[in-house]
């Protein structure tokens, strides 16, 4: 049986719909950000990726998944991030980036 990877659901046009999930998960992240939750996760001063200690006031939320990439702006697709992690999560090809992780975790 062949594999299909269509989607069987008719989607509206990919950048109408793409700039609507842009904006609509922007304005959850900024929610998320005043939430208590977000507080608490940033007191914690631990960066996500490294799990090196970061000053609170040097953390900053950061999408698992890209919201440009489908992903949401959810408890579990957000994370604290220390500014290094940041920059090299948006600057690196995913497999450097893969490569970046991986040294944290032996
Ligand atoms: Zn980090």
């Amino acid at each position: 049986m062949p594999h299909s990877h269509r989607n069987p659901k008719n989607l509206p046009s990919m950048t109408e719909s793409d700039e609507i999930h842009l904006k609509k998960e922007r304005h959850k992240a900024r929610l998320l950000r005043d939430s208590q939750w977000w507080k608490r996760r940033c007191a914690k001063g631990v960066c996500y990726y490294c799990g090196r200690p970061v000053s609170p006031k040097d953390l900053t939320m950061d999408h698992v998944v890209p919201i440009s990439r489908g992903g949401k702006s959810t408890k579990g697709n957000v994370v604290t991030s220390c500014k290094e992690c940041n920059t090299n999560k948006k600057q690196l090809l995913p497999m450097e980036w893969q490569q970046y992780i991986n040294q944290f975790n032996p």
